[in-house]
């Protein structure tokens, strides 16, 4: 999704930004060799999310002086001027210091006001927040979650659905465009509503990314609304992207299988309609033929006392669901559905799962 700010007041109110936001003092040229430096730099890894705490010698070593001057001396890019303030391309950000998973390219919009700005960032734990007193201005500076590195600001002036703005430098961030992304795979899973689905996964190390929406059926562009009529022939699912080098298909079907009753046809508990079928989408016969494998070991070792009815399905096409149903767990835990129905499906997981998840 991409937004377009076209609402003149907040328009202004950008370009007024360029002075009072990311506006500062140092120029850095972004003409940086990234890839070249990102190569030599032993602690750039795109799979390890151990925390990073390197002296400033070590930091000085393997990275480039641009990418030193923003990351580690806090100094600010010209605006207009670096290389992904106006870029449009479908991928992931990474820290251009340390490789860790930022922004999602879904999360970017054109915000005028000179540096690539995000709505929100991949993971709550993607970045970590400072207050910053500099320069005569009360700011929120935006810091690498695993290198600490500096980002760049977050202000409260953004789109919906977070009216959030980070402004980020552009020579901070590393972008990986999504058919390049090295070792990663994505999946597409139904297992009953996709808010609890969802929440599990945002958990599990190795997943980049859990994106609610609805496959499996007939109309394009569904609402939701329409989904739960029963009529369009969508499931409710999450769409996962993953790192294989930190996660397998394997572990992440096990989870599936955790959190979800696949004995159920066409229902999760209360939840009932084809929209609620077990169902796993596969878009390889590698994908295929993990999903038929653990199902039939999964019978055969009898853990559930009845058939498992999940469905193995091609891979057709994709439909996110509305903003308001992405991260629904973590931005409404004092609903009574999630309190009474998501949370002990979480706390299920966290217990099978405790040493597979996301550190905090
Ligand atoms: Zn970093």
């Amino acid at each position: 999704m991409k937004l377009i700010i076209n609402n003149p007041g907040l328009f202004l109110l950008c370009c007024l930004m360029i002075f009072s936001s990311c506006g500062q003092t140092q120029n850095t040229d972004n003409n940086n060799t990234m890839d070249t430096i990102n190569n030599k730099n032993p602690y750039y890894s795109r799979s390890d999310t151990t925390k990073l705490n390197l002296t400033d010698a070590e930091w000085r070593k393997v990275l480039s002086p641009e990418i030193y001057a923003v990351s580690r001396n806090k100094e600010t890019e010209r605006a207009f001027t670096g290389k992904l303030w106006n870029f449009e391309g479908t991928g992931t950000y990474y820290c251009a210091a340390c490789g860790n998973p930022l922004f999602r390219s879904d999360a970017k919009f054109a915000s005028s006001c000179g540096w690539p700005s995000f709505f929100e960032v991949m993971h709550k734990n993607s970045v970590i927040y400072k207050d910053d007193n500099s320069f005569g201005m009360e700011r929120t500076e935006v810091l690498c979650g695993r290198c600490g590195g500096h980002l760049g600001h977050l202000f409260d002036d953004g789109p919906l659905p977070t009216h959030k703005r980070y402004c980020m430098n552009s020579v901070a961030l590393d972008f990986v465009p999504d058919a390049k992304a090295e070792g990663q795979d994505t999946i597409t899973l139904g297992g009953g509503c996709y808010w609890c689905v969802e929440a599990v996964y945002e958990e599990l190390s190795g997943v980049i990314s859990v994106t609610s929406g609805f496959s499996g059926g007939t109309t394009k562009n569904p609402s939701y609304e329409e989904v739960c009529t029963g009529t369009t022939g969508h499931a409710e699912v999450v769409q996962i992207v993953f790192d294989k080098t930190l996660t397998s298909l394997d572990e992440i079907l096990k989870v599936f299988f955790t959190v979800h009753d696949p004995t159920q046809l066409n229902r999760q508990g209360n939840d009932i309609g084809t929209q609620y079928r077990s169902v796993i989408f596969y878009r390889n016969d590698r994908q295929k033929e993990t999903a038929l494998d653990l199902i039939k070991s999964l019978n055969a070792s009898k853990v559930y006392d009845k058939p498992i009815v999940t469905k193995v399905e091609k891979f057709a096409a994709f439909y996110k669901a509305e903003d308001y149903h992405q991260k629904y767990y973590e931005n409404n835990k004092e609903q009574p559905y999630c309190k009474l129905i998501i949370q002990p499906k979480l706390e299920k997981f966290e217990k099978v799962f405790k040493d597979r998840l996301k550190t905090k």
